[in-house]
């Protein structure tokens, strides 16, 4: 058993998608397949953008999912002979007059949630999935699709909902087992335990297939993109980049944790805990290596295996001398941006004890600044530490 995922940018058209149905091609001939897709690329963004134009009241988001469809149709028409394509139209017509309907909504009250926000997004999973699917039956090469929202079991944190795996194992199991020998599903989209459509984070697609992988117990987890491979740092902002044939797990979770977008953080784990192997591969270069992640690599030979950055960061001080040799202050400091679920990045203390450094998002330094000068309200009037200091503008840089 294999799981092949496949990215934004390997289906963004028509041309990009028949590179993506050569490979499944080859791999299926071999392997059983769970085929985990991403939307076309942008669309996520462009359904963003249609949802808070909506929200503000602007009818602007007319345009935006009229960009959406004719994406979709332009890259229809050409993937299916003519007489082919009735059947898909439709279905990419009728989604599209329900995203429709939903932005009106949004519209109308003027309200954009968490929840409706997911319903959007899921469209652009939904749409990649069906398509292709349907081009590989066209082909006569027969496969199953599934919605992953009745597969992928999560709780209801909307935009970055957490799996509940022994749920979610056991239905995987279930329904991929004495079936098709090959499955197309859609990434980054599931459930809860309403039934309301949840999403995984963006760029979580990554993350969809890792936890295929991992309950299906799948020989290896392919990550199929744009890049041949993990580089020794972000191709876009450096030139003389290495392709890194090689790495462990723990190096790759760093690398991409610390930026390196090439793959979606919390996808390591659960392939991590099976010892199941992932493999970068580019579907533009399909010949490249790629990069294979494992439990043990060799080593390099060099001292760094890979340099990340990541920005937008804020850094928050907490100081003052009523801190020293005190317990307690570090727990209440996280346990407040805890509360307010705010996720540190990154944590530093001076030898003196005096200062605490945590690096976090900067979408949520206002939010952090209000919930710790609460929390520390009292000491701060006693003038015991001082108000929390935030500075934004920050990079972390990560050598791995
Ligand atoms: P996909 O749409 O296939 O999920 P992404 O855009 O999420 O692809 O990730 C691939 C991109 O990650 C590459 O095009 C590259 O620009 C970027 N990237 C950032 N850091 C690295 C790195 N260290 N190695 C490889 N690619 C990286
Ligand atoms: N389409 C989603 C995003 O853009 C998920 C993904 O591509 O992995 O974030
Ligand atoms: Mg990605």
């Amino acid at each position: 058993m294999k799981v092949l995922k496949f990215g934004g940018s390997s289906v963004a058209n028509a041309e990009n998608i028949e590179k993506v149905i050569e490979i499944i091609r080859d791999a299926s001939a071999a392997d059983d397949c769970v085929v985990v897709l991403s939307a076309m690329q942008g669309t996520t963004d462009v359904l963003i953008e249609a949802g808070r134009t909506a929200e503000r009241g602007d009818d602007g988001f007319f345009e935006r999912l009229g960009d959406i469809a004719k994406r979709h149709t332009t890259a229809i028409n050409t993937l299916f002979k003519d007489g082919q394509n009735t059947a898909v139209e439709d279905f990419v017509d009728s989604y599209v007059k329900e995203l429709e309907s939903i932005t009106e909504g949004v519209r109308r009250v003027r309200e954009l949630s968490p929840k409706t926000l997911d319903r959007l997004l899921s469209f652009g999973e939904i749409m990649s999935s069906k398509i292709l699917s349907a081009r590989l039956k066209a082909d006569g090469l027969d496969n199953e699709w599934k919605d992953t929202r009745l597969l992928i079991r999560t709780d209801s944190n909307h935009g970055f909902a957490a799996v509940d795996f022994a749920e979610t194992n056991a239905r995987i199991k279930e329904l991929i087992a004495n079936s098709s020998r090959l499955h197309i599903v859609p990434g980054f989209i599931a459930s809860d335990s309403g039934g309301y459509t949840t999403t995984l984070g963006r760029g979580g697609s990554d993350y969809t297939a890792a936890i295929f992988a991992a309950a299906l117990d799948a020989d290896i987890l392919e990550i199929w993109t744009d890049v041949s491979g993990m580089m020794t740092a972000d191709p876009r902002f450096v030139r003389n980049v290495r392709q890194i044939p090689r790495i462990n797990y723990r190096e790759a979770m760093e690398l991409s944790h610390f930026g390196a977008k090439v793959i979606y953080p919390p996808t390591i784990q659960p392939v991590m805990a099976k010892s199941i192997p992932v493999l970068i591969k580019n579907t533009f270069a399909p010949a490249d290596e790629g990069t294979l992640i494992e439990a043990e690599s060799p080593d390099s030979g060099d001292m760094v295996r890979g340099i990340t950055s990541i920005d937008k960061i804020s850094v928050l001080s907490l100081e003052g001398s009523g801190m020293v040799g005190i317990p307690g202050f570090s727990k209440r400091l996280f346990d407040a941006l805890s509360r307010a679920e705010i996720n540190v990045i990154l944590i530093t203390q001076s030898s003196s004890e005096h200062s605490i450094c945590v690096a976090i998002d900067e979408n949520s330094a206002n939010l952090a600044k209000k919930v710790v000068d609460r929390e520390f309200e009292y000491e701060i009037n006693i003038s015991k530490i001082d108000p929390l200091k935030v500075e934004s503008g920050f990079s972390i840089l990560a050598l791995v």
